[in-house]
């Protein structure tokens, strides 16, 4: 990978505020991935594909990325950044919704990594679980949103988000079939392995 680019893109991202994962956040992710590499990631939310492109350091070798994004405007950026930093043979953009591309995708994936719609992240979940391969990991991004999550707020317009998101880290702790950490990194990450 192209290093060099690879700031470039992140400069040009957080100058755009498009809401990259954090420093800390992908430290965290390296961290999972170290012993096991995966040999297929899923991404929901791709943007103009930092966090793809930043993956391709995790991937087994031959390992490849899905990734999935419905702004078409960000979906042709991600493109051309995924050209740039020389990993274009690993990733390989879905452009459209994930709420009807992930019903339609049938692979297998080590890690899948839920990152879009705060919304829809209970949707994401059922459609991750479908997909992730045993000893596989769940990561969900943004999970705490600002801190709205774990606190008494519940008056905002973002209430929906707020309690979808509340929702995610209840199913994710209570499914026998998952081990669920909730970590305050970034703007907090849920990790759920799957034993
Ligand atoms: N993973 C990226 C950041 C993603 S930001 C990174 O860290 O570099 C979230 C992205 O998800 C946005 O670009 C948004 O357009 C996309 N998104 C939101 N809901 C979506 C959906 N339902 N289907 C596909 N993409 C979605
Ligand atoms: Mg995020």
């Amino acid at each position: 990978m192209n290093k060099q680019e690879l700031l470039k893109i992140k400069k040009k991202a957080l100058e755009e505020k498009i809401p990259i994962i954090m420093d800390d956040t992908l430290e965290v992710i390296e961290k999972y991935l170290k012993k096991d590499k995966p040999k297929r990631i899923l991404e929901i939310g791709t943007a103009v594909g930092y966090s793809a492109i930043c993956f391709t350091e995790f991937l087994a070798e031959n390992g490849v990325i899905d990734t999935i994004e419905r702004d078409e405007k960000r979906a042709r950026e991600a493109r051309e950044n995924i050209k740039k930093a020389e990993v274009e043979e690993k990733i390989n953009i879905y452009e459209g919704d994930a709420i009807e591309i992930l019903p339609k995708l049938n692979e297998k994936y080590d890690v899948i990594f839920i990152d879009a719609a705060k919304g829809k992240y209970t949707f994401f979940l059922n459609e991750a679980l479908r997909m992730v391969n045993k000893n596989g990991i769940i990561f969900a991004d943004n999970i705490l949103y600002k801190g709205y999550v774990l606190s008494d707020y519940n008056k905002h317009k973002q209430r929906t988000a707020v309690r979808n998101l509340r929702e995610y880290i209840k199913e994710t702790s209570e499914n026998p079939n998952l081990e669920t950490e909730i970590l305050e990194v970034g703007d907090g990450l849920a990790v759920s392995k799957i034993l």
